[in-house]
């Protein structure tokens, strides 16, 4: 599970997640159709045995932790391939078990500050302390020299909302400054152009960087405000000053921007009012619909760094249970392999095994190839991705998703696990980014089944759903779901759940204490794979191709990419 600046609160949030089932009455019809498709399913024994013996392996300090790249590597790769053979599954790259994925590391060094010249008074900003840069390009250097600086408000283009910050402007070579998360973020309801409170896509960081290359601009500073955000300077400037990790793309990065980053407010300000513009004015007329962009026009942005970049391979594990039936469309099941390798030591303890973390989604992922294969093949074929490098961005699911080896277009739906339920079976479920797309329907009939009640994600505004493997394919409008056990736990309530994924993650969390031994409950963990079970064998049987509901980000994606078929 990534920490910060998706925040050290991931596994708090994940255990105290919650959903909405469902969405408003303009959903209805879609989540109708996609309830009389969804077949009923037997869930046959899955082993405990199993579960744990691959979360105990996986997690033992001889696999140290996990880290892409290392001989933790190498036997955490060769022990995955062994237990996907003893399941029966078959290689799932063109018989091979394996994926590359080539991996790069980029360290910025030597950075400037960023100055402003050519308004009333020249504004300068320290690095670290005041702005952060960093380049996706794999270069040695990175620089801004004399570039025009935009406002673009959100800086979204959203054709399916008719909102686009950038209409009418040019921005090539240029500067472009944005504001975070999205238009209604202020709204109490999780409704409206944008889902109110809840965060978008188009609210994050990621986003915003990726809108401007495809823009054109040189350069994206992103104006840090700590409630929109979500975190504090202090997350920014950690994440975003030490070394970025990239999946290395064919052409080295060059349809990014030269750089990316974010200033501090007071200095968005400052350069604001260098301009002889608002910044408060600026930022409210950025919520309304059809607002346009604003040119600070006179200013000149300058800056450059160094950059120090590093090269490693490493690789995806993929087995596959081919259909039945329609063996060339694919269920998805995926969960990340690698962890933090050392780590920062405590009592003498320097490994961080990872056992909840994601150990055990890769003992989840062994567990049900068991069972499937044991069941027998359903209708459609079953993938069984285990993918690196989640904990430094998503990176072996963003690279197999853009680089798939199962069309994505020929790819119903998936589970991610990440992190699975180590405190005890819980009388509730949350669905992180419910109310999206027709898996809701999925997940009710999941609730009838269980016994379990559906609760609303608690915190959507923190966009939890844009922070784990699933979002590398419901970007390219694969629908995955992401959900788990709330925090009303069957013995001892919310209290008991709350207690013990705080205690989980002050104590464990990214730490060496994550490990096996401190697994005292898999009742929990074993309920919740009965219910990812069901969700992937539904998602087997049925002939529905679940979509994201209308006016979602990913919609699009999906319609375009079924549109073939
Ligand atoms: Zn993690």
């Amino acid at each position: 599970m990534l920490r910060s600046p998706r925040s050290a609160a991931a596994f708090a949030a994940l255990l105290s997640l919650a959903a909405c089932g469902g969405g408003d009455a303009s959903d209805k019809a879609a989540t109708d159709t996609a309830a009389t498709a969804i077949p009923d399913v037997q869930i046959p024994e899955l082993s405990l045995a199993t579960l744990q013996e691959v979360t105990k392996e996986l997690s033992s300090d001889a696999y140290e932790g996990r880290a892409p790249g290392t001989p933790g590597e190498e036997k955490t790769v060769a022990y995955i391939i062994k237990k996907y053979q003893e399941a029966g599954l078959q290689p799932g790259n063109n018989g091979q078990w394996t994926q590359d994925v080539p991996l790069v590391e980029i360290t910025a060094k030597n950075a400037t500050p960023l100055s402003f010249t050519g308004g009333k008074t020249p504004v300068t900003a320290q690095y670290a302390k005041d702005y952060v840069a960093f380049s996706w390009r794999v270069q040695p250097k990175t620089a801004i020299k004399d570039s025009d600086v935009v406002f673009v408000g959100y800086g979204i283009n959203a054709p399916e909302k008719g909102w686009n910050d950038y209409a009418g402007l040019d921005v090539k070579g240029k500067t472009v400054v944005v504001l975070v998360n999205d238009p209604d973020w202020q709204t109490k309801e999780t409704k409206g152009e944008f889902n109110g409170r809840a965060m978008t896509y188009y609210g994050r960081w990621s986003y915003k960087y990726e809108e401007a290359a495809r823009q054109g601009a040189a350069a994206v500073l992103i104006v840090h405000d700590t409630e929109p955000a979500a975190y504090g300077w202090n997350v920014v400037e950690s994440s975003n000053t030490g070394t970025q990790y990239l999946a290395e793309s064919k052409d080295g990065g060059a349809k990014e921007t030269v750089a990316n980053g974010w200033i501090q407010l007071a200095k968005a300000k400052e350069l604001f009012a260098s301009a002889g513009q608002d910044f408060d004015k600026l930022r409210d007329a950025a919520k309304v619909k059809g607002f346009k962009s604003v040119a600070l026009t006179g200013v000149k942005a300058n800056f450059s760094f160094d950059n120090e970049i590093a090269k490693k391979m490493s690789r995806n594990v993929i087995g596959v249970l081919p259909g039945a039936k329609r063996p060339d469309e694919y269920v998805l099941y995926t969960g990340h392999w690698d962890h933090l390798g050392r780590c920062t030591p405590v009592a003498g303890d320097d490994i961080c095994n990872g056992a909840v973390d994601n150990a055990s989604g890769i003992a989840g992922l062994v567990t049900l190839a068991q069972a499937f294969k044991t069941a027998g093949a359903p209708d459609r074929s079953i993938v069984f991705l285990a993918v690196t490098a989640e904990e430094s961005g998503l990176l072996g699911s963003k690279y197999y998703a853009e680089n798939p080896i199962f069309p994505l277009a020929q790819t119903v739906g998936g589970v991610n696990m990440d992190a699975l339920n180590a405190v005890g079976p819980a009388k509730d479920i949350v669905v992180v980014g419910g109310g999206k797309s027709e898996l809701d329907a999925y997940v009710e009939k999941l609730a009838k089944m269980s016994d379990r009640v559906i609760k609303a994600e608690p915190t959507p505004e923190k966009g939890f759903y844009y922070r784990s493997d699933h979002f590398s394919f419901a970007k390219l409008g694969v629908p995955m779901f992401n959900f788990g056990s709330g925090n009303d736990l069957i013995v001892g309530g919310v209290e008991a759940g709350k207690k013990a994924s705080e205690d989980y993650e002050k104590n464990r969390y990214h730490a060496p204490g994550d490990e096996y031994e401190a697994i005292t409950n898999w009742d929990g963990m074993m309920s919740d794979l009965r219910l990812y079970y069901a969700a992937g064998r539904m998602l087997a049987m049925t002939d529905a191709w679940p979509n994201w509901v209308e006016g979602d980000e990913f919609r699009a994606a999906r319609d375009k990419s079924r549109a073939g078929k």
